[in-house]
C-alpha cells in the first residue's frame, strides 16, 4: 500500500476537516471487547445521537406533568412541534421552509405525493422509474398505476443500465424521456440510487421531464443528509425521504416531504386531506370546509408522534452545527480515500474479484461505494462482522459501504479496506 494510504495520512486528513469532535456525539455500537465496531451502515440506519435521550426525556416529562396541556404549555409545545424542525430540515435538503415538512413515513409520503402528481389519462399514464429502484418504491408506483385502472406492464417504464454497465447514463435517460414523450405522466427516481449509489442530475431530469409535460419527483432516502440536494433550485415538483438513514433520527422515524413553492398557493391541486393540513386558526372549528395551509404543510394528515419528532430535532441540531457543505467536503475526501485504498489493495478494478459499481465521478455519488465481490455470498457480511465491521449486504454479491462524515474516520476507512482484503482472500 502506498504511503499516501498510511495510517498517518488518514489521521492528517481527519484533522484537516475539523469535524472529528462530532463522533463523540454519537453512540457507537460496541464489540464484545468494548471497542467500537467500524460502522459503515449509516445508509441503512444512522447511529443514535447521544442528545436524543434528553430530547425524549423532555417530552416524557412534559407529558407526565402536563397531560393534554402539553400541546400548548410543554417546553416545546406539541401543537407546533413539527415547525421546530422545518428550518433545519430545509437547510439539509436545500429548500425553502415553505417547501418542507416532516410527516408520516417515506412510502406513505410517496403515495400522498402521487395522489397529487400522478393523475393519469388514457394518453398520458406512464411512470418512469429505475429498473433497480428500491422495492417499496416499485410497489408504490405499480399499485398507483393499477389503482387508476392501468397496467404496470404498459405504464411502468424502467430505466435499465446498458449491458455490462451498472449505472445509468444521462444520455440514455434523456433518450427514454424523448421516446416516451407525451405518454409520460411522472418521472420518479431514487436519488441517490440505494443500490449503486448513483446520484442523478435532478435539475437536468426535471427540465427534460417538464419539457414533455410530465411531473418530476425524487425519492431522496439516500440523498438527504448525505449530500447537498438543492431541491428548490432543481425545480422538481416533489421529493420524499426518510430520517433514519443519513439523518440519524431513529428506526422507523418520521419522513420528510418537499413540494415546490410553485404549488404553495394552489388550492385546486387534488390531494388527500386531514385536519393537520387545515388552516391552523380554524383547525378546531371542525365544521369548516378544508382550508389548506399555504405550502407543503397542507399535505399533513394527522397530528404527528412527538417522541419521534424529538429524536429528529436532536439530530437536526447536529446537522446545523456541522453544516451540510462542511460535511460534504469531508465526505468527498473520505469516499475518495476509500476508493484509493480499494484500488491499491485490489489492483485492476474490474478484472479482479472486487469491483466498485458506484460512479467514479464524485458529482455523481454521495458517500456510499457499492462494492461487488464476485463469487461472494452473504457469508461475506458475516465475515466482515466477525472482524468488527458492520456493512450492508445486497444480493447477489454487493457490499454497500457508507463512510459517514459525522461519525466515521479516515482511519476506519483504511482499516475496513484491509479487513475486506483479508475476507476476500477467503472467498
Ligand atoms: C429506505 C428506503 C425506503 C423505505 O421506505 P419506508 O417507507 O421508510 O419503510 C423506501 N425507498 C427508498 C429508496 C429507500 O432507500
Amino acid at each position: 500500500m502506498s504511503t499516501s494510504l498510511s495510517l498517518e495520512s488518514a489521521s492528517k486528513q481527519e484533522e484537516a476537516f475539523e469535524l472529528s469532535h462530532f463522533r463523540e456525539k454519537f453512540h457507537l455500537p460496541l464489540k464484545d471487547n468494548g471497542e467500537p465496531f467500524i460502522y459503515l451502515c449509516g445508509n441503512s440506519l444512522g447511529l443514535q445521537p447521544k442528545s436524543v435521550k434528553a430530547h425524549l426525556d423532555q417530552e416524557l416529562k412534559d407529558w407526565a406533568n402536563l397531560g393534554v396541556e402539553g400541546h400548548f404549555h410543554a417546553k416545546n409545545p406539541w401543537m407546533p412541534y413539527h415547525e421546530f424542525l422545518t428550518d433545519s430540515m430545509a437547510r439539509v435538503v436545500g429548500a425553502k421552509p415553505l417547501e418542507v415538512v416532516v410527516m408520516n413515513t417515506l412510502s406513505v409520503n410517496l403515495h400522498l405525493m402521487m395522489v397529487s402528481f400522478y393523475r393519469p389519462s388514457p394518453s398520458r399514464h406512464k411512470i418512469l422509474i429505475e429498473y433497480d429502484a428500491f422495492p417499496s418504491d416499485k410497489f408504490a408506483v405499480a399499485s398507483q398505476i393499477r389503482f387508476h385502472g392501468f397496467d404496470p406492464k404498459e405504464s411502468l417504464i424502467e430505466l435499465k443500465a446498458r449491458e455490462g454497465e451498472e449505472c445509468l447514463r444521462m444520455e440514455d435517460i434523456e433518450a427514454v424521456i424523448e421516446r416516451e414523450g407525451d405518454s409520460l405522466a411522472l418521472i420518479m427516481l431514487g436519488n441517490t440510487n440505494y443500490y449503486t449509489g448513483q446520484f442523478f442530475d435532478m435539475k437536468g431530469i426535471a427540465q427534460l421531464g417538464h419539457a414533455k409535460g410530465a411531473f418530476v419527483g425524487f425519492d431522496c432516502a439516500h440523498g438527504a443528509g448525505n449530500l447537498p440536494l438543492n431541491l428548490h433550485d432543481s425545480g422538481i415538483d416533489f421529493a420524499v425521504w426518510c430520517s433514519y438513514k443519513y439523518l440519524n433520527s431513529g428506526p422507523g422515524s418520521l419522513a420528510g416531504c418537499f413540494v415546490h413553492e410553485r404549488y404553495a398557493q394552489d388550492r385546486q391541486i387534488p390531494r388527500f386531506e386531514g385536519w393537520w393540513g387545515h388552516n391552523k386558526e380554524t383547525r378546531f372549528g371542525m365544521r369548516d370546509s378544508f382550508d389548506p395551509i399555504p405550502g407543503v404543510e397542507a399535505w399533513q394528515l394527522s397530528n404527528p408522534p412527538i417522541l419521534s419528532l424529538a429524536a429528529i430535532k436532536a439530530s437536526l441540531e447536529i446537522f446545523d452545527q456541522a453544516g451540510m457543505e462542511n460535511l460534504r467536503k469531508k465526505s468527498l475526501a473520505m469516499t475518495k480515500f476509500l476508493e484509493k485504498c480499494l484500488e491499491s489493495l485490489f489492483p485492476g478494478n474490474g478484472q479482479q474479484t472486487v469491483k466498485v459499481i458506484t460512479p467514479k465521478d464524485p458529482s455523481e455519488r454521495g458517500c456510499q461505494l457499492s462494492i461487488q465481490v464476485k463469487g461472494a455470498d452473504k457469508s461475506m457480511a458475516k465475515a466482515l462482522y466477525d472482524e468488527g465491521v458492520i456493512v450492508d449486504w445486497r444480493e447477489p454479491d454487493v457490499v454497500r459501504v457508507a463512510p459517514v462524515p459525522l461519525y466515521n474516520t479516515f482511519e476506519e476507512v483504511l482499516n475496513f479496506a484491509k479487513i475486506l482484503k483479508k475476507c476476500v482472500e477467503k472467498v
